[in-house]
C-alpha cells in the first residue's frame, strides 16, 4: 500500500472542502471495504483519504415519512437491512443489502460507498495485466479474449465489459431512488437512474458526480408497489458472493390479479445498475402469470451480446426475472 494523508472531515461542507482541494488524488473513506481492497491492490492510489464516519450521526439515518424513505448515505448496510420498517415497507430494499456482502462487511459499509463500488473483473483488480480500459485508459481490455464468466451482456462496448457489482442499487433503481450530493457548486439531487453511465464508453469514468462531490443521503419515493417488493439474488454460493444475475422487482396489483404498475432493476448483466423499462412495459395492463412474466423477461434481455464464458447469462437473468415477478406476486401483503 503506498503512504497517503488521513484527514477527518468533521460536518459534510468541511470534508467536500477538503475533497475539491485535490480532487484527483483524495478519496473519501467510509466503511473502507471496497476502497482499501483496492489501494492494497495498488488499484487506486489517493494521496489524501478524507474520513467521513464523523459525518455518521448527522448522515446515518433512517428515516420513513408519508412521502418515501430517506436514508443517510453514512446508513451501515446491516443496521438498513435490519430495519422494521423498511423490511415491512421497502421489502426490496431490505432483501438487497442483506443478501450482499457477508455479515462483517455489512456492518461497515456505507449506503454511499455500495453504491460507488467498483467492478469485480479480475483484470481490474490485478495490475499485472496490462490491459485495461477502466484501470489504464487506452490500454484495451484483456477480460474481451479473457475468463469473462461473470462479465456483463448489456451497456458493454468493446472499451469494457465489465458487470456493475452492486445488489442495493438495483432495488433503488427500480423504485425511482434519489441520490442527495454536496459538491463544489453546492447541494443537488440527482435521479439515481443517472448517476451511473449507462453504458461502457468512457470505462474509467463511472459517475456524473463531480470531482470532490460527496453523496450525502439516498431518497425513494412512497407509492404502492412498494410492499408487494423483493429481491431474487443468483450466485455461485448462497453467502458472500456477488450476483451473476440478480432481479429487484416491486408490483401493485389490481384485484383481478392485473399489473397497475411495475418496477424492475437486473443486476449482475449490465455494465451499470440497469432498469428494465422494456420489460416493465409489457407487463403493465396485464395479468401477471408465467407466461407474461417470460415475455418481459425476454424484453429485459433483447440485445444481449455474450462474450464466450458469460453465454449463460441472458438465460439465467430471464428466469431469475421471472421468479422474482412471481415470488412477489404471491406476497402476503
Ligand atoms: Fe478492464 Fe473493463 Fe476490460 Fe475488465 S472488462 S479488463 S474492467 S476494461
Amino acid at each position: 500500500m503506498r503512504p497517503f494523508t488521513y484527514r477527518q472531515g468533521t460536518d459534510a461542507p468541511g470534508a467536500v472542502r477538503i475533497g475539491i482541494a485535490a480532487p484527483a488524488t483524495t478519496a473519501y473513506l467510509a466503511g473502507g471495504t471496497t476502497l482499501l481492497d483496492l489501494m492494497k491492490l495498488d488499484v487506486m492510489r489517493p494521496a489524501v483519504l478524507v474520513d467521513i464516519n464523523p459525518l455518521q450521526e448527522r448522515h446515518g439515518g433512517i428515516e420513513p415519512t408519508s412521502r418515501g424513505l430517506r436514508l443517510g448515505a453514512l446508513a451501515r448496510m446491516a443496521d438498513v437491512a435490519a430495519d422494521a420498517g423498511v423490511r415491512r415497507d421497502y421489502p426490496v430494499v431490505a432483501e438487497s443489502l442483506a443478501l450482499a456482502a457477508s455479515a462483517q462487511l455489512r456492518n461497515m459499509a456505507s449506503l454511499g460507498g455500495n453504491l460507488l463500488q467498483r467492478t469485480r473483473c479480475s483484470y481490474f483488480r490485478d495490475t499485472s495485466y496490462e490491459a485495461c480500459n477502466k484501470r489504464r485508459p487506452g490500454s484495451g481490455c484483456a477480460a474481451l479474449e479473457g475468463v469473462n464468466r461473470i462479465h456483463a451482456v448489456l451497456g458493454t462496448t468493446d472499451k469494457c465489459i465489465a458487470s456493475y457489482p452492486g445488489d442495493f442499487a438495483q432495488a433503488l433503481i427500480a423504485l425511482d431512488g434519489e441520490v442527495e450530493t454536496l459538491g463544489p457548486d453546492g447541494a443537488r439531487t440527482i435521479p439515481f437512474a443517472r448517476l451511473h453511465l449507462p453504458r461502457a464508453d468512457t470505462p474509467e469514468i463511472e459517475t456524473v458526480l463531480r470531482p470532490g462531490e460527496l453523496i450525502t443521503a439516498l431518497f425513494i419515493p412512497a407509492g404502492p408497489h412498494t410492499r408487494r417488493s423483493t429481491y431474487v439474488k443468483v450466485r455461485d454460493r448462497e453467502s458472500y458472493a456477488f450476483a451473476l444475475a440478480a432481479a429487484a422487482v416491486a408490483l401493485d396489483l389490481g384485484p383481478d390479479g392485473v399489473v397497475r404498475d411495475v418496477r424492475i432493476g437486473l443486476g449482475g448483466i449490465h455494465y451499470a445498475p440497469y432498469r428494465a423499462t422494456a420489460a416493465e412495459a409489457v407487463l403493465r395492463g396485464r395479468p401477471l402469470d408465467e407466461a407474461a412474466a417470460g415475455a418481459a423477461a425476454t424484453a429485459a434481455l433483447a440485445g444481449a451480446v455474450t462474450h464466450g464464458h458469460n453465454d449463460y447469462k441472458p438465460e439465467l437473468a430471464r428466469r431469475t426475472l421471472v421468479r422474482a415477478l412471481l415470488q412477489a406476486q404471491r406476497m402476503r401483503i
